[in-house]
């Protein structure tokens, strides 16, 4: 009996492609002239603050946004790092008309599952600033009113059990009632071991060299909740 999902983002719900071709490079290009316009701002004064903490020690503003084109560079997945990048795709999305990107059979099933009365719920590495925005303005239109709440790497990392163990406590549920859907198996295991139900996305068909213990499915529309 499944009575909450959570699922994934990248590969999961979204291409993995529009991850790494539209919004990091966005990012990356605005990082510098955003931090210089917006260096007096109190939520950006914070996020150096952090990494000076990160780096453990002070850094001049051109020293800082070294480090986070660096950090970027390397797919680092750092709280102040992800913070910035979700100001500047806040811009992105607002102003300069990016969508969200869904896979086409995502929106209809998280309508679904909600309205069975089984609430949808995200867990992903970006920061949940970002994963709003990424809902609010999707290619499909706004999904945020069919998802009950946004999990990111501060409540653990997505290969640490604890962060599932975390996550069940934090809406309610035993982690046995809960489905977990994710394209990387290493994140799946991690669920497993607190109980949780779990589906692997493969969103490649011709990715045929995959070996895992998961159910797996290709699209959403295949994933089958027990009665
Ligand atoms: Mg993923």
């Amino acid at each position: 009996m499944v009575t909450a999902i959570i699922t994934d983002i990248e590969g999961t719900t979204t291409s993995v492609s529009f991850v790494y071709d539209v919004l990091f490079p966005y990012a990356r290009e605005h990082i510098p002239s955003y931090i210089k316009n917006h260096s007096q701002q109190i939520n950006v004064i914070e996020q150096l603050k952090l990494i000076n903490t990160e780096v453990g020690r002070s850094l001049s503003i051109n020293e800082a946004i070294e480090q986070l084109l660096q950090w970027m560079d390397e797919d680092k997945k750092i709280t102040p790092l992800k913070n910035l990048q979700g100001m500047i795709w806040e811009d992105g999305y607002k102003t300069n008309g990016f969508q969200g990107d869904v896979y086409e059979d995502v929106p209809a099933n998280i309508k679904k599952w909600h309205d069975m009365g089984v609430p949808v719920y995200i867990y992903s590495s970006g920061s949940i600033k970002a994963q709003k925005l990424l809902f609010s303005h999707s290619i499909a239109g706004d999904l945020t009113p069919w998802l009950s709440g946004y999990f990111d790497t501060t409540i653990g990392a997505k290969k640490d059990h604890q962060s599932y163990l975390r996550i069940a406590k934090e809406i309610n549920k035993s982690p046995a009632e809960i489905l977990f859907l994710s394209d990387i198996t290493d994140e799946l295991d991690a669920a497993n071991q607190t109980g949780m139900q779990t589906v692997l996305l493969i969103r490649n068909k011709n990715d045929n060299s995959f070996q895992s213990d998961h159910i797996f499915a290709e699209n959403f529309n295949q994933i089958q909740l027990n009665e």
